[in-house]
């Protein structure tokens, strides 16, 4: 069940920043879950910039969060 949370390490580091003009360490920030996965968006380590996206389709995120609102309720 785990083995989703490996693949996130194998992810882009280093993306090209315009800002910076060259290729910088990235953030990744989770933007959006939703019931088809979720949406990240890569930012410049350095600047902040947005320098890429990415969609999974992990939807398990989604799924843990309307678990934890029915129990919650
Ligand atoms: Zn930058």
């Amino acid at each position: 069940m785990n083995e989703k949370r490996q693949y996130d390490s194998l992810e882009a580091s280093e993306l090209y920043c315009p800002q910076c003009k060259s290729a910088r360490p990235v953030h990744r920030h989770l933007l959006l879950v939703l019931p088809t996965g979720n949406k990240y968006e890569y930012r410049c380590a350095n600047c902040g910039t947005p320098v890429g996206a990415k969609d999974d389709t992990d939807n398990r995120e989604y799924n843990e969060i309307l678990r934890g609102r029915k129990l919650s309720d």
